[in-house]
């Protein structure tokens, strides 16, 4: 019997094809496997028996990170004449399923073999293998064959093609194989771009460097890199400045696990994620007296924590012997710099020396953020390692092709086809040119890789958002219809999607802000989802936010407005004023009493911001969230009573709140009190929405929900009251999931 079995998934450079060589000959078939744009086809041919434990092993027995998402098999004729298992070349062209690999983490057979002397990689910073190495970074175009990666520059030795050849290799046909003869070299240069040493000496010279509290910037996976030594204060200082970066945390590179579980509290399942493929940043909490200096982090119980992923990075890590702050390579909020002579226009004046190398990195993939609570992971970034598989999306495999170009934080493209969902890594923002220009890359990227033709577009309401601007220009010019679809709406859709609901539910998307249908800023959203509409159950009352978006960064703005919208002009209440000069306060209630450029908003992240202000946490300046951060982590482990909400047909009044928030204050309570309360009484609101639509399933969306405590409480209010709760597990319930909640939404559109 002889059968033709087409295999989709992550089939493509992560030793499949030598896997199914190994299982074919194993059980005595003979017939070929071969790659092309949709996947992998094999032809194998013997006894019936055989065949079907065949097909079980490919379902089963395939080593990962390899992974059969579909496995079609179909009968055909018998080839009497058939000898051997072969690997064939590779199909060009034809129509391309979404299926691309992600990077890998260095395994553990190749560290091992980076630290033996007498191997032929021993401290070779750029070993590899089936099971591990750059591969989405690296790869032109599919099928992923090394000629159409950034290794084609490469030929390989002869010792290297022997191993390629091999099939009881564990390098069998892995494409970026390299080796000291013939891989790429490391070189050290100075910020201007002039060598300093090239080779082993260059990364001794990296690591005195480091210890001698100097920037290193490292051309890493997918991108460049920002090293310092993170036991030092004034090394993290130095880098702060430089960086302009003033109290954002950094994440910071263990040598070991040892090193890294005496610095973070870790569990099984923690521990299972640090050393897997994907390889993420993990928050963990600290513990007290770690030799990791407060500066990394400051007052966050958490640290992002990470192992090292390449070989460059084992190396120099086990060398260094310390924990170092390992950063994206960009200043504040620019994607990170990728292509060589870029980084050093942009590295220069933040970079004491430059540890690079010549194999290009062909697109910037950032370090992927992943938090686990209680009974599952929350990717807070999805970027390196999980970038860009296709995820199938439920009851839309008959759905138009759509291309949706998401938020303008946190930006991410999303290709839907087929049913099959991808979307790109992790962008940044897009404030900058430097954001704009690589989403614009990135459409083009993502349609040039997967060869498909967009059936329509889909962007956020805000006309002002890059990405909006973007895909208006190309709906003109390829003549496409495009979905503007509402901010939250979005969000809760991303969500439905995510857990293969198609609604109605009930969403509920807190956020900062976004763009409602009403021409107000949302972000304190109770809506009804149904198909591709939706209808507004709930949502704060709108308060005014004198200057608009400055409030982002500035918390006592928010709370300014609220206390406005409470009682009018007045004094500032004792906590809030030191965050006010005389002049400054005036100001602000003059623009509130006019009405000058005072948009009006439903946020809840805007609350989170006026709360921290008003217990006097942060009310100036920070990065975003860095209010609502504090306010959550003010609460400890602190359970206090709810404050009371005033509900009319929905909308709720932050106002009776603030009120409530300010008697506490003047009764002398603390932050640790106020916060306590202040979430509680968000999880009473949750549950007040849910409960006007009785819908069973309720999904949480929106960036209010990386707070681990909001989402736990609102989680366990729902559930005991009797819904289902779905949040985000697989992406983030930040702007990086609106990309898939408008396809979501475009897609079903008549
Ligand atoms: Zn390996
Ligand atoms: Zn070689």
């Amino acid at each position: 019997m002889r059968l033709r079995i087409e295999v989709q998934g992550v089939v493509q450079g992560v030793g499949f094809r030598p896997a199914v060589y190994r299982l074919a000959t194993a059980r005595g078939l003979v017939g070929s496997v071969w790659n092309h744009a949709q996947g992998v086809t094999i032809e194998a041919q013997g006894p019936a028996a055989e065949l079907e434990a065949f097909l079980r092993d490919l379902r089963e027995d395939v080593p990962p990170p390899a992974q059969v998402v579909q496995l079609n098999a179909a009968p055909i004729p018998e080839q009497p004449e058939a000898a051997g298992f072969q690997i064939l070349a590779s199909e060009e062209g034809g129509a391309i399923r979404p299926v691309v690999p992600p990077d890998l983490a260095l395994c553990a057979a190749c560290a091992e073999e980076t630290d033996t002397p007498g191997e032929r990689r021993y401290r070779y910073p750029f070993t590899n293998c089936t099971r591990c190495g750059p591969r989405y970074s690296i790869i032109a175009k599919l099928p992923y064959d090394r000629p159409q990666t950034a290794m084609q520059g490469f030929p390989m030795c002869r010792a290297c093609a022997r191993e390629y050849a091999d099939p009881a290799d564990r390098r069998f046909h892995a494409q970026p194989i390299a080796c000291p003869v013939c891989g790429p070299r490391l070189v050290l240069q100075r910020p201007d771009g002039s060598t300093l040493t090239e080779g082993e000496p260059a990364l001794g010279e990296a690591v005195a460097a480091l210890k001698a509290g100097q920037v290193v910037a490292l051309k890493g996976l997918g991108g460049y890199q920002l090293l310092v030594d993170a036991t030092s204060t004034e090394a993290v200082r130095r880098l702060r400045d430089r960086k302009r970066r003033v109290e954002k945390p950094f994440a910071v590179m263990f040598p070991d696990l040892a090193s890294l579980a005496a610095a973070c509290e870790l569990n099984e399942v923690e521990r299972s994620w640090l050393g897997s493929p994907e390889a993420p940043i993990l928050l963990l909490r600290r513990r007290p007296g770690s030799q990791v200096t407060e500066a990394i982090a400051p007052g966050n119980p958490r640290l992002g924590a990470f192992l090292p992923y390449t070989p460059l990075h084992h190396l120099l890590l086990a060398v260094v012997d310390r924990p170092l702050v390992c950063t994206s390579g960009n200043l504040s909020d620019e994607p990170m710099a990728f292509e060589d002579g870029e980084a050093l226009i942009r590295l220069g004046s933040i970079a004491d020396v430059f540890l690079a190398h010549d194999r290009p990195i062909l697109r910037p993939v950032d370090d992927s953020v992943l938090r686990v609570d209680g009974d599952g992971p929350t990717l807070l970034r999805r970027a390196r390692g999980f970038a860009p598989l296709a995820v199938a999306l439920a009851g839309l495999e008959e759905a138009p092709t759509v291309l949706a170009f998401g938020a303008h934080q946190k930006a991410t493209v999303s290709l839907l086809h087929d049913g099959q969902l991808v979307m790109s890594q992790h962008l940044g923002d897009l404030t900058s040119s430097e954001g704009a220009d690589l989403l614009a890359r990135t459409v083009e990227d993502l349609l040039a890789f997967f060869a498909v033709r967009p059936q329509r577009l889909a962007c956020d309401l805000h006309p002002d958002y890059a990405s909006t601007r973007l895909a208006e220009r190309l709906a003109v010019a390829w003549n496409l219809p495009l979905v503007r679809v509402q901010h939250h709406h979005a969000h809760g859709a991303a969500c439905a999607a995510e857990h293969g609901l198609e609604g109605p539910v009930t969403a509920l998307a807190w956020d900062g802000t976004g763009l409602g249908d009403d021409g107000t800023l949302w972000g304190g959203e109770a809506l009804r989802i149904e198909g591709p509409t939706f209808t507004r159950l709930g949502h704060l009352r709108p308060f005014p936010l004198p200057g608009g978006e400055a409030a982002v960064r500035e918390p006592r703005r928010s709370a300014c407005g609220l206390l406005w919208a409470l009682h009018g002009a007045g004094l500032p209440p004792p906590t809030l004023a030191p965050a006010f000069d005389g002049p400054d306060w005036k100001l602000l209630q003059t623009m509130l009493t006019k009405s000058l450029h005072s948009p009006r908003t439903s946020s809840i992240g805007r609350l989170f911001d006026a709360v921290a202000a008003l217990v006097s946490l942060h009310a100036r300046r920070g990065f975003e969230g860095q209010a609502a951060m504090a306010l959550e982590f003010a609460a400890g482990s602190r359970v206090e009573p709810p404050y009371p909400w005033e509900l009319d047909a929905g909308v709720a009044d932050p106002s009776a709140l603030v009120a409530a928030i300010l008697a506490d204050l003047r009764a002398g309570h603390d932050a640790a009190f106020i916060s306590a309360r202040f979430h509680a009484s968000l999880a009473d609101l949750a549950l007040a929405w849910a409960q006007l639509s009785r819908l069973p399933d309720v999904v949480l969306s929106g960036g209010c929900f990386q707070n681990e405590r909001l989402t736990e409480l609102v989680q366990a209010k729902l559930s005991g009251a009797g819904f289902r709760v779905h949040r985000h597990r697989a992406f983030p319930p930040n702007d990086g999931c609106i990309s898939l909640g408008q396809a979501v939404v475009a897609a079903r559109q008549g």
